[in-house]
């Protein structure tokens, strides 16, 4: 018998969804910083087997107070992965506090596959705060299964692999086995580079700024080695941003361009030329326009 089926990961943001994809698909394919709010889209990881396929969705944390559109198509992000979910795991750490109402609570209240609460972080919790946690959230919903993990230290994690294998429905290959993910190479290397402007820059710089990739050519050095070309424009949403991103000299973009150069060629496993413009698309998070043709449905 072959098992498949979709398990969507949600939670608020900085719980460490990402990290628990990373740490279960076994590649690094969602970008994690310890700032919320970095993963924008739905990303998918998969993880194959000889009779089983497992297809990941990680999701932008919920945001209760969406202050721009963007907000809103990502929380649409989220709502979408209560529908097409065959098993849903809701992560926390517990430092999160639930209120009965909250729509995420209610929610998964109603579902009717199988949930599996997920305790993350218990590497710097003890056992009576993991206990008192656990304990309050299971009064509010019956979860299937609960589990306590460390996706950082891969604590647990094997646990929880096996659990969402055993309530896995019989189903079909939905992807080919060899394939990791269903972004191309384009996608992670826009990733690649957010993350960068994240580690990089403070305050609502790295909120402000969306990343686009014009061209990505895979060439080759005059020396045979695979050479790829990456031109990439990062918008932002005011001049004085453009300013910041860029710094004095342009030495601030200058440090940008060669973090993710390094990355992107560990990543792609070519040289990386790579060549950064910065433009400025006045409150494009607020632009309709802009966010659809950048795939945010709204
Ligand atoms: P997301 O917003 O839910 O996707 O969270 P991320 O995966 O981006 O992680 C947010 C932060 O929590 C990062 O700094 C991670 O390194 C950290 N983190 C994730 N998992 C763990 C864990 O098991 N233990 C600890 N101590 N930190 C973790
Ligand atoms: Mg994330």
């Amino acid at each position: 018998m072959h098992k498949s089926g979709f398990v969507n990961i949600i939670g608020r943001p900085n719980v460490g969804k990402s990290t628990l994809m990373n740490a279960l698909v076994g590649e690094r394919m969602s970008i994690i910083t310890n700032k919320p709010q970095t993963t924008r889209h739905r990303i998918i990881g998969l993880l194959s087997g000889d009779d089983f396929q497992i297809v990941f969705s990680d999701t932008p944390g919920f945001i209760r107070k969406p202050a721009y559109k963007m907000h809103s198509a990502m929380n649409a992000f989220v709502e979408g992965s209560f529908e097409d979910a065959d098993v849903m795991l809701f992560v926390t750490d517990p430092n999160e506090k639930f209120e009965a109402e909250d729509p995420i609570i209610t929610k998964l209240q109603n579902v009717s596959y199988p949930k599996l609460l997920v305790i993350n972080k218990v590497d710097v919790f003890s056992k009576e705060i993991v206990d008192t946690y656990k304990a309050d959230l299971s009064k509010k919903i019956e979860f299937t299964e609960i589990i306590e993990i460390s996706a950082l230290k891969k604590q647990g994690t094997d646990v929880l692999l096996n659990t969402i294998q055993s309530l896995l429905p019989e189903g079909p290959e939905y992807y080919p086995k060899d394939q990791l993910t269903d972004r191309p190479e384009r996608f992670f290397s826009a990733e690649i580079i957010r993350e960068k402007i994240f580690l990089n820059y403070r305050d609502e710089i790295p909120y402000s700024c969306e990343v686009v990739i014009d061209s990505f050519k895979e060439t080759q050095t005059n020396r045979g080695e695979a050479l790829d070309r990456i031109m990439a424009t990062i918008f932002v949403a005011r001049e004085n941003q453009k300013l910041i991103l860029i710094g004095k000299n342009g030495l601030a973009i200058k440090k940008l361009g060669t973090d993710a150069r390094k990355d992107l060629e560990a990543f792609l496993q070519a040289k990386v030329f790579l060549e950064l413009t910065v433009k400025v698309r006045e409150n494009w998070r607020d632009d309709d326009k802009f966010l659809k043709h950048f795939g945010y449905t709204l």
